[in-house]
């Protein structure tokens, strides 16, 4: 039978403080639609699937192309963004919408990821390029290993692979696969390598590459593909060069 509706329970929360509460709807079935255009309709006419009218559902988007990461959300049950999750693709039944557990919540579907930023710069996740004269042009790489910084260039700091990740929770201060694999990107460029001892002295140590529990987790969820544990097993050589170097005074 035609489909005719789209059922979702979606998990309602006022403040961080506030208890949770899940909300039923449904809406008249529409081809090609995704979940963010469901929650659109939804704010248009915020009445439950009982018929009850309740609060328009506040959540975070941006790009709408999965490029800013920001509409990253639990969709049964998996982090992912909320513009690429296409009904026509998800399996038929009830849409279940949740916001990611491991960022403090802001309200209903939307969180704040700043963890992930904080962490960012403490792995010095830049180029260091100061002044406003003309440097001329820069060292170029080659293009093999362009492409392979390139993988890691891809990451949109969505969350998804901090919120798979069991080693990254509010009792550990472990900074997550993301922040690790840009130390990777960063330190395979000419100019950023200036900064790569800084850079893996950030991850040496508590909180750092030695707190992955290698789930590998991450590589599963991640929507960009980003080959996460290939970066940890190459600073993982990086960070024993580094100390080895660090203790003959080098
Ligand atoms: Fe998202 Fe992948 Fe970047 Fe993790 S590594 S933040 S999953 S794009």
């Amino acid at each position: 039978m035609a489909r005719t509706t789209i059922e979702l329970r979606i998990r309602r929360q006022d403040a961080p403080s506030a208890a949770p509460r899940w909300e039923e709807f449904a809406l008249p079935y529409r081809p090609g639609e995704n979940v963010i255009s469901c929650l659109m309709e939804i704010q248009r006419h915020p009445v439950t699937r009982q018929g009850r009218e309740t609060t328009p559902v506040f959540w975070d988007c941006s790009c709408l192309e999965e490029v800013c990461g920001s509409c990253t959300m639990l969709v049964n049950g998996r982090p992912r963004q909320a513009c690429t999750a296409l009904v026509d693709r998800l399996p038929e039944g009830v849409l279940r919408l949740e916001p990611l557990t491991k960022f403090p919540l802001i309200r209903d579907l939307a969180v704040d990821r700043q963890a992930m930023f904080d962490a960012l710069v403490q792995v010095r996740a830049w180029i260091s390029i100061d002044g406003t004269y003309d440097l001329g042009p820069g060292p170029t790489l080659p293009a093999d290993e362009a492409a392979k910084a390139y993988a890691f260039a891809r990451c949109i700091t969505c969350g998804c692979c901090m919120e798979a990740c069991p080693q990254f929770n509010e009792r550990s201060d472990f900074i997550g696969p993301a922040p690790i694999a840009q130390v990777r990107l960063f330190n395979a460029h000419p100019t950023g390598a200036m900064n790569a001892a800084e850079r893996l002295e950030a991850i040496m140590g508590h909180g750092g590459l030695e707190d992955c529990g290698n789930a590998q987790n991450c590589v599963e969820v991640c929507p960009k593909e980003i080959p996460l544990t290939e970066a940890f097993g190459e600073l993982g050589r990086q960070t024993l060069v580094h100390g080895l170097r660090r203790l003959l005074g080098r």
